[in-house]
């Protein structure tokens, strides 16, 4: 085997609930993770020494290439706690914006993961490559998961949800990324800790219910993200996009940490309708077209 291909999902988050931060710093989530049917391609190729190299097409082409980007750090995790005695050389054909809030770089770690394995012939269980994307970035186990999920921790303990109907998406995603670590600190002080026991995460008790019994009038009411507020401090354009989109489809709400914007449509048709007509109102805006449920991370080719 000279060569592997595997994909992995971009992920939007219907519920985002988030509690005061633990004491290693971590906010607590409670949250309901889909996968959407766009994926990020990482192609491994078994090099003769033990160099791990990455080359990157599509977006993300001012990326580091080096240790600071998650597919390099995930294929050196697997090369040193396996002992494994070749390198590889990785390709990224990035089709998840970056720092979008929809986990671009967890996807290539958990794209990375699946495809290592098979190239090096590790044999790792998908429970296992799940635990080891845990030490890579809170994200990652649930890119290799995909589907629908509860999580809880630091979303990366999770819990797949039964899947109803497809769910037809038209996503609205910035030039200009949003720093994840930056929302939380605007989180922090935004929130009266005083007045909120340590311990309370809002639960998403109901989403998870109106989602198993495919009730898309009481998903698009129970969709809540406690990061758009202090992401609209960082971004106040962020609130504008969002307020118009939400004159559209079932509901509108920001991805994980944003900027990007997700709309949920009554059904494909119609999210087709509404995604030619926020690209015409916003013409600075990439306007994309996704599906959900997607599959999590998977071997497409090995040559
Ligand atoms: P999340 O939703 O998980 O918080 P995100 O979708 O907002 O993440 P990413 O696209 O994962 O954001 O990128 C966040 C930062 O991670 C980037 O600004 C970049 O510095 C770093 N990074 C490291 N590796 C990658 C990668 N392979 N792809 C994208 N970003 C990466």
């Amino acid at each position: 085997m000279r060569s592997v291909l595997a994909s992995a999902p971009a992920k939007v988050n219907l519920a985002l609930r988030v509690g005061p931060p633990r004491l290693d710093g971590y906010h607590p989530l409670d949250t309901v993770f889909e996968a959407l049917d766009i994926f990020d391609d990482v192609e491994a190729t078994s090099v003769s020494d033990s160099s791990v190299t990455l080359s990157i097409s599509g977006l993300g082409e001012d990326l580091p290439v080096d240790s600071r980007n998650l597919a390099v750090s995930a294929a050196l995790l697997l090369q040193e706690r396996f002992a494994v005695p070749t390198g590889v050389a990785l390709r990224i054909t990035k089709r998840i914006p970056v720092a979008g809030g929809m986990a671009g770089g967890s996807a290539d770690a958990a794209a990375t993961l699946v495809a290592c394995n098979k190239l090096w012939n590790l044999d790792l269980s998908t429970d296992q490559l799940m635990e080891l994307g845990a030490e890579l970035g809170s994200d990652v186990p649930f890119c290799i998961l995909g589907s629908l999920a509860h999580g809880t921790g630091r979303g990366e303990v999770l819990r797949p949800l039964k899947v109803g109907v497809m769910h037809s998406w038209v996503i609205l995603t910035q030039r200009q990324g949003l720093s994840t670590p930056e929302v939380f600190r605007e989180f922090d002080s935004l929130m009266d800790y005083v007045r909120i026991p340590e311990t309370l995460v809002p639960d998403t008790q109901d989403l998870q219910e109106a989602l198993e019994d495919s009730d898309l009038e009481a998903v698009g009411r129970l969709m809540v993200n406690d990061l758009e507020q202090p992401a609209f401090v960082v971004r106040p354009d962020i609130r504008e996009v969002l307020r118009a989109a939400q004159e559209y489809g079932i509901r509108a709400i920001m991805s994980g940490s944003g900027p990007t914007v997700a709309v949920l449509a009554d059904d494909f048709s119609t999210a087709d309708a509404i995604a030619g007509k926020l690209s015409r109102q916003f013409p600075e805006l990439t306007v994309l077209r996704a599906n959900g449920p997607a599959a999590g991370a998977h071997v497409q080719v090995v040559r």
